[in-house]
């Protein structure tokens, strides 16, 4: 069944390291070998040996419209022939930026660069920058990239391959990172009183995707606003994964929140490297060239990439999907949730619109504590069981499973029988 993608993957492991170009992708959580792809549509997935899968990782976020999709293709075919990197400013850019801030309530001005990693670094940067201190307080188990200095109590990869500490991250780089239970507002606020003038900045996934969905309380982004405020730090939402899904303003619409700067990824490049940070101008307005904090790309606003972009969120604007997201996630989960209580199986299921995670958990799933303590070899099991049923799922526990507008009713409806007999399989 999986011929050709073992002979991809051996020749791989000898080219690259693990032979995957990005950890989450290697399936060392739910064990065996990933599947390599020969090409995608709609809802689907297409590995070398012929065999289709319904697709709930949307490239870990991106393809909220479905893979392939027609106005993004159009786009690129478009771009492609007018050259594939100048170097030199565009329109496609103001465009692309146009649509960010116009989308997302609290963007003002927004800097483009190639991925999610990019954006929350520079975002950390600037407001180091802007704020003249040095200390960043991060959340146990939200993931914003590869970041040296945000690489400390990370989730997704980085927790499922139990590596809160990468080597190769100096003491240096980690010892300004201040690390923070989730949905936790006496810890934060005891932090603030600990450290007060010396934060930057508190960095956070509004909805967590990096361990699981974890869903915060109102009165965790309550003290994230008043404590940030109070003692002059920034509130740097890390929108990369909830950007454009759970509303078209993200997380910060959907909640009524007001963060100083947002991180973007994944949907806003359409599929292809995109991230951008923006947030009041006044902070934006430190950025090199009209400031002094320095952040520059090669490849930032490449004119394949904000074509795509520009595709992909017209796209969003023009027919927001948000509440057919909606219906489509909650059929999934009301039939994720029946398999699980008619198989007695224990789970935690959470939801935000199309984000949405089954912990094999006994308890609820609030933050880092309690979403180690899933049990991940059944969930394991569970994968490969769906693998074999056509349905290819996050091949992590810890990472969020993504519902998109390709996904059809009878897509939905094959999804849930699945589960109902993988959960009987994993036992
Ligand atoms: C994916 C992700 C990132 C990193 O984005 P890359 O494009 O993979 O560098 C950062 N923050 C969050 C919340 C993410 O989900």
């Amino acid at each position: 069944m999986f011929d050709k993608s073992h002979t991809a993957f051996a020749r791989a492991k000898n080219l690259i390291p693990g032979g995957v170009n990005s950890p989450a992708r290697a399936f060392g959580a739910v064990g065996g070998e990933p599947l390599f792809i020969d090409h995608t549509e709609g809802a689907y997935l297409y590995d070398l040996d012929g065999n289709r899968y319904i697709d709930y990782i949307g490239s870990w976020g991106p393809m909220i419209l479905g893979h392939a999709y027609p106005p993004v293709i159009a786009a690129l075919e478009a771009a492609v022939r007018r050259g594939t990197s100048y170097g030199a400013p565009t329109e496609a850019e103001s465009e692309l930026a146009e649509l960010i801030i116009a989308c997302v309530p609290s963007v003002e001005q927004v800097r483009l660069v190639n991925s999610g990693t990019e954006a929350t670094m520079s975002a950390i940067r600037l407001a180091r920058g802007f704020t003249g201190r040095d200390k960043i307080v991060k959340f146990a188990g939200n993931y914003h990239g590869h970041v040296d200095s945000l690489l400390v109590a990370a989730g997704s990869a980085a927790a499922t391959l139990s590596v809160p500490n990468s080597p190769g991250v100096t003491a240096g780089a980690a010892a300004d990172t201040i690390i923070a239970k989730y949905n936790d507002p006496a810890g934060l606020e005891a932090i603030f009183a600990r450290e007060d003038s010396k934060i930057a900045a508190v960095v956070f996934e509004p909805v967590c995707g990096n361990m699981g969905v974890v869903i915060p309380t109102p009165e965790f982004l309550r003290a994230l606003h008043e404590l940030t405020q109070k003692h002059g730090a920034l509130l740097v939402c890390d929108e990369v994964m909830t950007g454009f899904r759970l509303s078209l303003g993200g997380a910060q619409q959907r909640f009524g929140i007001r963060p100083d700067l947002t991180t973007l990824g994944k949907i806003v490049g359409g599929g292809l490297p995109v991230g951008a940070y923006g947030g009041r101008k006044e902070i934006m307005q430190h950025v090199l060239p009209a400031g002094k904090v320095f952040q520059a790309g090669t490849l930032s606003g490449n004119p394949l990439a904000t074509a795509a972009g520009i595709a992909t969120l017209r796209a969003l604007r023009e027919s927001p999907p948000y509440e057919l997201l909606e219906v489509k996630s909650a059929k999934l989960e009301a039939g994720l949730r029946a398999a699980a209580e008619s198989t007695g199986t224990s789970h935690w299921l959470a939801r935000v619109g199309s984000m949405l995670t089954l912990f094999f958990a006994a308890s609820p799933v609030t933050d880092w504590p309690t979403a180690a303590k899933c049990d991940t070899a059944r969930f394991g099991r569970f994968f490969w069981q769906m693998i074999h049923r056509g349905i290819y799922l996050p091949c992590s526990q810890y990472e969020a499973l993504f519902v998109s507008t390709a996904h059809s009713d009878a897509d939905l409806d094959h999804t849930i029988n699945a589960a109902h007999e993988a959960m009987q399989a994993a036992g």
